[in-house]
């Protein structure tokens, strides 16, 4: 009866698998969160200070919402949905965007009746089955901002306003261009589909694959196609400016005359659709001033019609999305590296059973007091703590043996300059603190944030 258990082999002796990340998605290692980090608090701020408050939707949310919410006839619904039947027998999908997600809780929640306009930010990771390549993964990070409840143009120049000034703060803005333009909404969009259909039948075998099948579909897509072939073809297609009734009209111009009231520069680039089926008049993106494929930080637009869409009540809107590892290659290409706060101020280094336990204490002490403080808990020599140390870039070590124990001493020694001081004990905490500079933690801080 025991055979059967011991017939196994043991996992020790079976040769390990190297496992890695899946094709597309990546880890962010100590160093790249700085950036994460710093992108957060520069979004969290900015967004607090224009009334934003912060949501959250799932992961992933029955598959519909993104059918409906995002558009059948999109790449992203078409093709690039990590989508999956649950246990259960649940047609899910992992959130390709943020959009769908929040209107469907804006409905499910009933902030229609919250005052308006309903004005939200998230920080998310999302997913695409993408063809991964630089710029473009399959799990990625967004911030993003929705505006819920508000027609006017005032509006889209505010959000375009927030994501230009998260630009600035995160020094990228001069790198990037804004991009305008207005699709219209459905009316004189059915009009200009019309249009666009019969200039391109007859043309569809100069198109790309991809062109010919959106053609029907959704032929607006074919004016942003990079496509060479395509790109020509729709140099020369109709403008939309011949099928745009006049209240959107309106509604671009105004929302021009806002954006140079508040001093943002932009483009107006008649071929910006943006990929998604769901917006109507304002699209807006900001590019890379250089050259590349993949050079959109972020992009957004209005979407009036897609709260009824998802079976609310008819509600105007305006959203807008930034990635966040694209945003950190234009910083790490403007040469930005953000703060670090993970530095070591301490490292403290111990020899012997009584050291160790004295260690224990006082690194809760020097933490309490504010300092960073590393320890090491091995029981190898002091001289491989100070490498260990080194390799910390510790600005300060604490160096306690058996002769310091005896002597209720502790050794302090500065990283940078190589020299030490042997120290009394009691009353380690308030020297080091001086020495660093750090301010009592104060845990009431914490409830200020
Ligand atoms: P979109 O709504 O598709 O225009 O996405 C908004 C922004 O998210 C883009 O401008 C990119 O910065 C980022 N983004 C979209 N898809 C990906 C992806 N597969 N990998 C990395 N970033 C992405």
């Amino acid at each position: 009866m025991v055979s059967s258990i011991v017939s196994f082999p043991s996992p020790f002796l079976m040769s390990s698998p190297r496992f890695q990340a899946p094709k597309g998605v990546h880890d962010i290692l100590p160093d790249e969160h700085l950036y994460f980090t710093f992108i957060k608090k520069v979004v969290r701020h900015r967004c607090r200070e224009a009334g934003f408050r912060r949501i959250s939707t799932p992961i992933f949310e029955n598959v519909e919402v993104f059918a409906r919410g995002i558009g059948d006839s999109t790449d992203i619904v078409e093709k690039e949905m990590f989508a999956f039947e649950t246990k259960g027998g649940d047609k899910v999908a992992l959130k390709p965007e943020g959009t769908a997600g929040v209107v469907r809780a804006y409905i499910e929640h009933g902030m229609h009746m919250w005052p308006q306009p309903v004005e939200l930010y998230y920080i998310e990771p999302h997913f695409r089955y993408d063809r991964p390549q630089k710029g473009r993964f399959r799990q990625f990070h967004q911030f993003g901002f929705e505006v819920l409840g508000e027609s006017d143009p005032a509006l889209d120049a505010q959000v375009i306003a927030l994501a230009h000034k998260i630009n600035l703060d995160l020094g990228i803005a001069d790198r990037l261009t804004l991009q305008i333009n207005t699709i219209g909404c459905p009316n004189c969009r059915k009009k200009y589909r019309e249009d666009l259909i019969n200039y391109y039948t007859g043309k569809e075998r100069s198109l790309c694959e991809n062109c010919q099948g959106r053609l029907l579909r959704n032929p607006l897509r074919l004016l942003d196609c990079k496509e060479e072939d395509c790109q020509i073809l729709a140099s020369m297609a109709p403008k939309f400016e011949n099928a745009i009734d006049e209240e959107c009209k309106e509604h671009y111009a105004l929302l021009k005359e806002y954006l140079t009231e508040l001093k943002i520069p932009f483009v107006e680039n008649s071929h910006l659709v943006r990929g998604l089926d769901y917006y109507t008049r304002t699209v807006f993106e900001f590019w890379s001033k250089s050259e590349g494929a993949q050079n959109a930080t972020g992009g957004g637009g209005r979407y009036d019609g897609l709260v009824e869409l998802m079976g609310g009540q008819s509600t105007p809107a305006i959203g807008y999305a930034a990635g966040i590892e694209r945003t950190i290659d234009y910083m790490k290409e403007a040469g930005i590296r953000p703060p670090n706060k993970d530095t070591v101020h301490v490292f403290l280094a111990q020899l012997g059973h009584i050291a160790k336990k004295r260690s224990l204490t006082l690194l809760n002490a020097l933490r309490e007091r504010g300092i960073n403080a590393v320890g090491s808990m091995g029981k190898d020599s002091i001289k491989s703590q100070m490498h260990v140390a080194d390799r910390h870039k510790a600005q300060y070590a604490l160096i306690m043996g058996q002769i310091e124990v005896q002597e209720d001493t502790i050794i302090l020694r500065n990283m940078t300059k190589g020299s030490q001081e042997i120290l009394p004990y009691e009353g380690i905490v308030d020297v080091v603190a001086e020495k660093i500079g750090v301010k009592k933690f104060d845990k009431r801080k914490l409830w200020e944030e």
